[in-house]
């Protein structure tokens, strides 16, 4: 259940209302977003518990969600959620694209892809200076120092930025740096990690786990939203099956089965999924047609001495010549890019 305080409540009324759920061992938080006051509760209470709740004065209104998940449900929140950042929407008529390398190597490296995606409606400059690697002796990633060339690049190239987050004890200095914080796969599930990032106030990009179902997903999106970020961002890049012709496979039906789900824009990572560059227009492609808010690319000037991922990575012509077809697409959809 939601409970939705009244703006003319006191901190007297919802003391009165927590200790009313306790006496019904109702586990709860309360939930501060904004100019509004939510109580969002583990469970549906009794229809006559619900009935008590609607009729106490500094209640706007009780409502029982059927889903796990209920700040991040469609049925709480009927109308999309639009992040507005700088002067791009996400979630809103226009497909976003977020591209760039997978890691920061060098100020050349990611200078030479900021340089190669001007002009091709990029607005978002993905590169990460903190890469969760499967090897120990593998790269990485460049850490604050990282961090500052992604500064630099933003401001010389007026793009926004974002970038991964893996460990609790970073997301105040990469909120301080980014425009946008990633939970990467591998920490879809890092509860704790969650729930920092949902006092980070900024925009979260929170990736599916490659083994996790689109419920595990949104009660992870749940965690963010409930620790007072509802600016979260969801991101298919695919999961593990029994296929290994691709890195991971696709999940296209989650875009359709998120937008009936929950008022969170969803965006795609064609990048992770194939694991080759070859895929890539085409997976793009379907994922706009499918309803995907945004995309997330790899794009590096080098992939051959990329530091990871150079496999999947396009060169920025072949990104230009992707943005020709996907606006394509895009125009089919009714929505622009
Ligand atoms: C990434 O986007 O850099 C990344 C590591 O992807 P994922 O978490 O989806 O594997
Ligand atoms: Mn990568």
């Amino acid at each position: 259940m939601l409970i939705k305080i009244k703006k003319s409540a006191h901190a007297g009324d919802i003391q009165m209302i927590r200790q009313l759920l306790n006496r019904h061992n109702l586990g709860h938080r309360v939930i501060n977003a904004g100019t509004e006051t939510i109580i969002g509760v583990e469970a549906n209470p009794s229809e006559e518990i619900a009935r008590e709740l609607n009729a106490l004065s500094a209640v706007e209104s009780a409502m029982p969600i059927a889903t796990p998940y209920k700040l991040a449900s469609l049925a709480a929140h009927p109308e999309k959620t639009v992040i507005r950042i700088g002067n791009i929407e996400i979630g809103g008529e226009a497909i976003v694209l977020m591209a760039g390398p997978c890691a920061i190597e060098s100020q050349e490296q990611l200078e030479a892809v900021a340089e190669g995606l001007k002009g091709t409606g990029v607005s978002v400059l993905r590169a990460s200076a903190y890469k969760p690697r499967t090897s120990p002796y593998s790269f990485q990633g460049m850490g604050e120092e990282g961090l500052k060339l992604h500064v630099s690049a933003k401001a010389k190239h007026g793009l926004l930025i974002e970038t991964e987050v893996m460990d609790v004890r970073d997301v105040a200095l990469v909120a301080a740096h980014v425009d946008i914080i990633r939970i990467g796969a591998r920490n879809m599930q890092n509860f704790d990690l969650l729930k920092e990032v949902g006092k980070c106030g900024k925009p979260v990009i929170l990736k599916r786990g490659m083994s996790s179902t689109i419920e595990e997903w949104l009660m992870s999106a749940e965690y963010i939203i409930a620790h007072g970020n509802p600016d979260v961002i969801l991101c298919e890049r695919g999961i593990r099956t029994f296929e290994n012709a691709t890195r991971s496979t696709l999940d296209l039906s989650s875009i359709p089965v998120l937008k009936r789900l929950t008022h969170l824009p969803v965006i795609v990572d064609p990048s992770h999924a194939a694991g080759r560059k070859d895929l890539i227009p085409a997976l793009s492609a379907a994922a706009i047609a499918a309803g995907a808010d945004g995309l997330l690319v790899e794009v590096h000037a080098n992939p051959k001495k990329a530091k990871c991922d150079g496999k999947q990575a396009l060169l920025p012509i072949e990104w230009a010549e992707l943005v020709c077809l996907l606006k394509k697409v895009a125009l089919a959809m009714g929505r622009s890019i």
